[in-house]
């Protein structure tokens, strides 16, 4: 790790933490295609402020703001753990990736050739979405080209979807039936957690079967406990390289009410940061947080949660990064 300060968040003993300009953490903000994101940033911090695969009620496109805004809160430590993450790896903010509100296929490239940036950087992207969409170009631009890769997903929805409206492939709904399909992920790999709620048929469920995704359903977790759960969705994965997503609508929305698709009964706050702390030791090659719509979040408690969520996902990801360094290893390299 650096022996400097230069990538530390800006302390709140010298600032006070609601004053300056409100980067992820209060981390430095640094271009992705600068020698600073190639030669010495490990894990960046991105925003992807769009929503355009949204099929309900939008909003999602401004939570990088309102998350960044209240992510100047987080500190240093993770008492719980003892990690700190900051000193772990350096991290930077590497500012939203650009998208384009009017066309999904375009919004998609651009969202895509950020991220091959950010592979070509070697950086392990934590990103805020957005809809749960975005971790499709997300997965294109790190993974296409290369082995398919592992996937932890927290959800309410499996959004294995096929289409909606006669057949339009890409919504929030169909990301991860998009990326099996692509190669970008390892069906006999994917855990899906905490899935629930009414749907419109069971469709996704077969989808599901018939590939070898493991669904957890919310009871199934709630009747096993959170270890056990974690426990196997690790084992699914092993040693080989694998990718997180959290949609915030996982969470019930008693906690997180400022997301488009909520459904009741859902995991706890504290569930959910015991959940994820269980996956330090994963070999993560990037990592989300989606679906914090700030329209729907009058209270802002919802990216409060969130960027606590995010925190979370920073200490497993600082750990990943810290344990390849330490074994000489790389992150993946270009396509
Ligand atoms: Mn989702
Ligand atoms: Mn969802």
């Amino acid at each position: 790790m650096t022996e400097s300060n230069a990538y530390l968040p800006l302390s709140g003993m010298e600032l006070p933490r609601f004053a300056g300009i409100p980067s992820f953490m209060r981390l430095p903000i640094v271009d992705v295609a600068s020698r600073a994101a190639r030669d010495e940033v490990e894990i960046g911090l991105v925003g992807v402020p769009w929503d355009g695969g949204t099929t309900n009620r939008p909003g999602a496109r401004h939570g990088p703001r309102q998350l960044r805004d209240a992510s100047t809160m987080i500190r240093l430590v993770n008492q719980a753990t003892g990690m700190r993450p900051f000193h772990t790896a350096r991290c930077a903010d590497l500012g939203d990736a650009p998208v384009n509100p009017a066309d999904v296929e375009d919004a998609l490239a651009r969202v895509r050739a950020f991220y091959g940036k950010v592979r070509e950087a070697a950086v392990v992207p934590l990103s805020a979405g957005g809809d749960h969409l975005v971790t499709l170009p997300i997965l294109r631009g790190l993974v296409a080209g290369g082995a398919p890769v592992g996937l932890v997903h927290f959800d309410a929805h499996t959004d294995l979807y096929e289409g909606y409206f006669g057949g339009f492939r890409y919504t929030h709904g169909t990301p991860f039936k998009r990326a099996i399909e692509e190669g970008l992920l390892e069906p006999a790999r994917m855990t899906q957690i905490g899935i629930r709620g009414t749907s419109y048929d069971m469709d996704d469920i077969d989808y599901a079967r018939s590939k070898g995704v493991r669904i957890v359903t919310i009871e199934e977790l709630m009747d096993r406990g959170t270890d056990a759960v974690m426990d196997e969705a690790r084992a699914r994965i092993g040693d080989a390289p694998a990718y997180l997503s959290f949609d915030i609508d996982g969470i019930d929305p008693s906690m997180a009410p400022g997301t488009g698709t909520p459904e009741i009964g859902g995991f706890t706050t504290h569930q959910a940061q015991r959940m994820l702390r269980r996956l330090d030791g994963l070999d993560l090659i990037g990592a989300d947080l989606v679906e914090v719509s700030p329209p729907f979040d009058p209270s802002g408690n919802t990216a409060w949660v969130g960027v606590n969520i995010m925190f979370e996902i920073l200490c497993v990801l600082a750990r990943s990064v810290a344990r390849k360094s330490a074994g000489g290893g790389t992150h993946p390299t270009p396509a």
